[in-house]
Parts: structure tokens; C-alpha cells; sequence
């Protein structure tokens, strides 16, 4: 079926020849696996003080060398300096346990051969503050930002109300100094090979994104609606980060049917182990 469609002629199926894309290692998050998996590290009749393991998650973002479009940057990572912008209990919690100078959003940027000066458009997947912190860096800078609508909204009364303060916080939600584009859809061909697929439940407004490219095939870069290929791989559910269940189980049949229909390979959020093996086989992909 990929190879139908690869070949039906379709003008905006594929990358252009020529695009290149990057997987950007932002860091290492350390948190309890309960925040991950349904019932990770709950206790029980037999087991009444289980270990409470934890799980390394590293902090991922795509950069795409688009010959049409430009630089394209998908998600953007965490604030640099999170004592200030995160503070406890946040740091408590999500503690990140590794940040070198290779792991800043420019360097991880600089070491592709590119410029973050140069990026001319990011997609933000969700705007929970490891994914959009990142925005940091382009204020008054112009740089048009494409976010579902419903996420939008929904980021800024989460913070404006605090009902759900901690995932969305407020150093990035700024409405004067970066440039948001927001749109409804909920199949979306922004650039040509870039399609973002709306899909609800760990947030309202979620997207995900395919990547089409001429060699290496087709991505989907999935951000939190998977943190780990076991929310995958196993159908299994987010543990104290799960938000709308029904809406999670619904995104989950449409990317599995994404996943048969393209012969994807998948990208979940914070899988380190995933990333790792990408990045090892390849620089980047094309
Ligand atoms: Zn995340």
C-alpha cells in the first residue's frame, strides 16, 4: 500500500528531494513511572510497598530541512534555566538529570550545521512546558508558530484558571512576543510531505506529525500522545498524566491505521531507547 501511494503521483505526498531530517536530544528527564503507565508502581494486597521505578526520558525535537519551506522545527524542548521558570515542586518531579551544552536548543540545532536564526516556522505537538519552553528563544522574533486551535485555547486557560497548572505553566504562553498561528483542522498538509494529524486525549489539542521522506519513508513523530513505545506498542494508557481516556483510545486506532497504511515509523515522545536506535543508524534521514 505505501509503495501505491508513494508512486500515485500525489504533488504534496512527498518531502521534496533534498529535505533532511534531524532528531535533537534536548535532555534527560528522570520521573516516576507511574506518571507514564496505567498502575506502574501501584501497590496492592501482596505488594504493599512496590519499588517505585523510575524512567529516562529524553527530550526530543525534530529539525527539518525543508527545500521549500526552510528550516522547520517540530516542539522545542524545555526552558533553559528551569529553577526560575519551572521551580519546585515541578523540578522535584520532573528532575532533569542531564543538560550539557549539546542538549541547549541552539547547539542541538548548531551541530545539524544549521542556525536556530534560520528557523522559519515550528509546529508546537502540544504546549505542555517540556515540549514549548523551547518558544523561549523566539520571542520578537517573528517566527510564525503552528498550534491546533483547541490547544491553544485550552493551554491558556489552563494557566490563566491553574485547572491544570504544572504541565502548562506561563513563561511560554506569551500573547505579545511570539507569533501564533493556529488553525482547526483536523487533517492538516502544511508544508508539502507535513501533515499534522489532530489527535485528542493526552490534551485537548494534541497533533501529530507525518513526515513523508523520499528515501528513508515515512515518520510520525507522535509527542505525548505515546511518551513511550509501551503506550504504544502494549495500548497502554498514561498513568497521572492520562487526561481524556475515551479521546486517547480514539487517537490511538487512528494512528495505528496511519502506521499500516504509510509502513511509519514511529517517534514517541520521550522514548530514549527508540531515539537511540534512529540516530545510530543514521545522522539524519532523508
Ligand atoms: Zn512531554
Amino acid at each position: 500500500m505505501s509503495n501505491l501511494l508513494a508512486n500515485a503521483g500525489v504533488p504534496a505526498f512527498k518531502c521534496p528531494p533534498g529535505t533532511k531530517m534531524h532528531l535533537l536530544d534536548l535532555g534527560t528527564l528522570t520521573v516516576d513511572e507511574g506518571w507514564l503507565m496505567r498502575g506502574a508502581n501501584s501497590s496492592s494486597l501482596s505488594n504493599k510497598n512496590p519499588e517505585n521505578k523510575q524512567r529516562d526520558l529524553v527530550v526530543l525535537a525534530a529539525l527539518i530541512e525543508h527545500p521549500q519551506a526552510g528550516l522547520i522545527l517540530y516542539e522545542t524542548g524545555c526552558a533553559e534555566d528551569l529553577e526560575v521558570k519551572w521551580g519546585a515542586p515541578i523540578t522535584d518531579l520532573f528532575p532533569r538529570t542531564q543538560y550539557k551544552e549539546c542538549n541547549r536548543l541552539p547547539d542541538a540545532i548548531k551541530a545539524t550545521g544549521n542556525d536556530i536564526k534560520d528557523v522559519k516556522a515550528i509546529i508546537i505537538g502540544h504546549l505542555h512546558l517540556d515540549h514549548a519552553g523551547g518558544l523561549e528563544h523566539f520571542l520578537d522574533s517573528g517566527v510564525p508558530i503552528y498550534v491546533h486551535e483547541e490547544e491553544f485555547k485550552h493551554a491558556c486557560w489552563a494557566v490563566a484558571t491553574k485547572a491544570d497548572f504544572g504541565v502548562y505553566v506561563y513563561h511560554y504562553m506569551d500573547l505579545e512576543r511570539l507569533n501564533w498561528k493556529t488553525f482547526p483542522d483536523s487533517t492538516l498538509d502544511l508544508f508539502q510531505g507535513i501533515t499534522l494529524h489532530h489527535s485528542p486525549g493526552h490534551t485537548p489539542g494534541l497533533c501529530i506529525m507525518q513526515v513523508n521522506l523520499e528515501k528513508d519513508g515515512t515518520f510520525i513523530w507522535t509527542t505525548d500522545q505515546f511518551h513511550i513505545k509501551e503506550n504504544y506498542e502494549l495500548a497502554e494508557p498514561h498513568g497521572w498524566l492520562a487526561r481524556d481516556h475515551n479521546a486517547w483510545i480514539r487517537s490511538l486506532g487512528m494512528i495505528q491505521r496511519l502506521q499500516r497504511l504509510f509502513n511509519a515509523t514511529l517517534i514517541f515522545g520521550h522514548d530514549k531507547e527508540v531515539a537511540d536506535e534512529l540516530t545510530k543508524v543514521k545522522k539524519y534521514m532523508e
